[in-house]
This record gives C-alpha cells, structure tokens and sequence, in this order.
C-alpha cells in the first residue's frame, strides 16, 4: 500500500475503484485532485473547464478565498459540539439565511435529502395539529428530493423507485406544470405539495408562467403547506439569491443545501412562523448544523451577498442563455432546443447522444452533465465570466462535431 497519491495516474485510481467501491456511479474516468475557481485539474496534469461545478454546489468556485480560510480557522478553533450547546457558526448562518429570505425560521441538516426529510416531517405534524391529522404530500413526476427511503417514494421517477418496493406511504406523483392535476390528487389526507421551482435532474424544467402562483393559490384555499425544494435552485443558481424570487410566489417551507456550503456538506430547512410547529424531540440530528459546516455557509452566503453573485449570475447566466440559443441553431437539426433559468440551462439533442457528446467534450476540457440521454446540463460556478462561457461553447462545439462524425 502507498501514502503517495501523487505516484500514481488516473488508470491507477480508476482500477482501486473498481476494486474497492461499491459501484453505484457510471462516473467519467477524470481523477480530479485539485480545483481553483472555475478550473479543476486532474491527476495527470491536464485541466478542465467546470460546468458541473460539484452538481451545482460550488457556487463560488473551487478553493474560494474566503470559503478556505474560514474553514482553516474553524478547523483549528473547534469542529463539533452536538445540537446539546449553541455555537456561533450555526446561529449567525441561520440569521443570515432568516433575514435575506422570506423565511421565519431555520433548522440545520447534512444534505438536500435531509432537509427534504425534515421538511416533511414538519408538514406531517402541521397536518396533524391543522388539518385533521392529513398526513399526505403530493409531488411530481420527474422531481428529484433525494435518495432515502423516504424522498424515493416523493420523487417521481421511477427509475428510483421500482428496485425498493415497497416505498414510503404517504406520498402522491402527479405530472408536474398540470395545476388540475394537483386539484384532482388534493384529500383530505393531503398536508403539503412539494415541488420544485425549476426541476433539476428531471432534466431542467421550467414550469410554465403562473403554475408556482396556481399552487401558492390552492394551498392557500385548502390550508396546504407549499414546500419548495431549492436544493439546486437556491443559493444564486437562477440569478436570484432564491429561485422562488424569479417565480414571485413565497413557498411556506424551503429546502437548500448543495451551495450553501460552497462544497462543504450542509443543508437547511426553513419555514415560516406560520407552520413553525416542531417542538423538542420532534427532529434532530449530530451533525446538523455542526460548526464546520455553518462557519462554511456563513462564509459562503457573506461572501454572496457582499459581492452580489446571484446578480452576476443572472448576467451571465443571460449570456450563457443567449449563446446557448445561438449554438443551438447553428448546429440544428442535432439540437434542438434550450430551457433553463440564470445559471441552470440544458441544450437538447435530437438523438441519445448526450453522454457522448460529454465524453468528447470532457476530452477537450470541459466537464459537462448528460442530465437526460438527450440533453447536456450546464450548472457552472456562478463566478465564471462571459470568456468562460465563450471557452465552454468552442470546446463542446469540437465535442460535437466529433460525436456526430463517429
Ligand atoms: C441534489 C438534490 C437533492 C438531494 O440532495 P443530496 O444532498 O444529494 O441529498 C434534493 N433535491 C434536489 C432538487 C436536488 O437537486
């Protein structure tokens, strides 16, 4: 066994996977060691363009200055303490995130899953405490909440769903952007609909205009909670701080996580003083909210609303957008289409050929996401520029040229 990582390439690695890690991911065989702003570099030397950017959590950039050091200064300050005390960390990051939200109140998880977990919780027990005991939630069809046991039975895709039967109870799929489809699956048991603002990996898409007001709108009428899963689309993806400010419709309760540490593993559920109605013993977790985690989001959610990146993000994510419309065009009948919103874009192929189109393009030095067989998504740093952009359509023009050659 070696203790030099350095003495060995990217086939070495690729080969103590194979050996040793369960083998859940078709990962691309890309070794990466180290990241700065929208670069990252892998184990051979050779360089990379992100446009994946950790799945959307690096919104800052890989080895963001500001991000590091308050990680470094925490690392050596203290690391865990248990929700049993309060730290500092934990309770200026739930400050921040109250005050520049519409949000009352916040609790702390590790992941998006999490966070979707508790957020469900929390309506269950608003369901039974206002409601009549309703213990339902709808979602929809290609949503994405997460992995658990619990999220598998909200996300409705079965490709997810069918190798763990028996699910979850207690959740509804309906198709989503169908507001009658939402009235017809409303019970008596339903407590709560959970959507998405714009759907992430269901493959980028964007609900038609006034389908977040119509929701907003029946649950209002029939005393539901509006849960809106802005674990991709928070944190400046969209080119608001969140993305329900693009859609102008408040969600009761919201779930954030992949950005809001900049790469360090935190998420957080938050609600308004409405249906703020967990109380001791209801909900908890060991590391939820640690101080690593929080000293992270404080630095990373500071460090966004100084500089204002969710408006940078909305200009180049106009850029990227128009670009995109232009490439899409110019290589038509292979491409068909673009959707997305600020920083959060998929450009559609005629055929299945996205992971191709990725493969290529990651050999010419930008990483991309196959998000569905035909579609590629792109979910960059919010901190890359117009060149970058410009870099990433060159290089994914050389891709697939290639692919369609093959
Ligand atoms: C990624 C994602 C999740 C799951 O987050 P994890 O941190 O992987 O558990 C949930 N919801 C949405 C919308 C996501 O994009």
């Amino acid at each position: 066994m070696t203790t030099d990582s350095t003495a060995h390439d990217s086939a070495y690695w690729m080969a103590q996977e194979s050996e040793y890690y369960v083998h859940t991911f078709n990962r691309q065989p890309i070794v990466i060691e180290r990241g700065e702003g929208a670069r990252v570099w892998d184990v051979d030397g050779n360089e990379y363009l992100d446009f994946v950017a950790g799945l959307a959590v690096v919104g800052l950039g890989h080895s963001h200055p500001a991000v590091a050091e308050a990680v470094r200064d925490q690392v050596g300050t203290l690391l865990q303490t248990s929700n049993l005390y309060y730290t500092v960390p934990q309770l200026e990051l739930g400050r921040m995130l109250v005050e520049n939200s519409c949000m009352d109140k916040v609790f702390f998880a590790n992941s998006g899953v999490e966070a979707n977990e508790g957020a469900v919780k929390l309506a269950r027990k608003y369901g039974r405490l206002h409601r009549n005991g309703a213990q339902s939630v709808i979602t929809v069809l290609n949503s994405f909440h997460g992995r658990t046991l619990g999220m598998i039975a909200a996300t409705g895709q079965p490709a997810y769903q069918e190798a763990w039967l028996p699910l979850a109870e207690g959740f509804t799929n309906v198709p989503y952007d169908d507001l009658d489809a939402i009235r017809e699956a409303t019970t008596d048991e339903t407590c709560a609909i959970m959507v998405e603002v714009v759907q992430g990996e269901g493959g980028v898409n964007v609900p038609t205009e006034g389908y977040l007001k119509g929701l907003r709108e029946w649950c209002d009428e029939n005393n539901l909670l509006l849960i809106f899963d802005e674990v991709q689309t928070g944190m400046g993806r969209l080119g608001h701080l969140w993305g329900y400010e693009h859609s102008g419709v408040e969600p009761d309760v919201m779930t954030i996580a992949k950005a809001l540490g900049n790469g360090v593993p935190v998420g957080a559920f938050l609600c308004k003083e409405r249906c703020n109605v967990l109380e001791p013993g209801d909900h908890g977790s060991t590391f939820g909210g640690n101080v690593l985690a929080t000293a992270a989001g404080r630095a990373t959610l500071g460090h966004m609303l100084e500089n204002d990146i969710p408006g940078h993000a909305a200009r180049v994510g106009d850029y990227l957008r128009a670009k995109l419309e232009e490439f899409a065009v110019a290589h038509a009948p292979a491409t068909t289409g673009v959707r997305g919103v600020g920083l959060l874009q998929a450009l559609l192929f005629d055929q299945p050929i996205a992971r191709a189109v990725v493969t290529n393009a990651n050999a010419e030095g930008v990483l991309l996401n196959p998000v569905l067989p035909n579609a590629i998504r792109f979910m960059p740093p919010l901190i890359i520029t117009e060149a970058d952009v410009d870099e990433c359509l060159t290089k994914l023009d050389a891709a697939l040229t290639k692919t369609l050659a093959a």
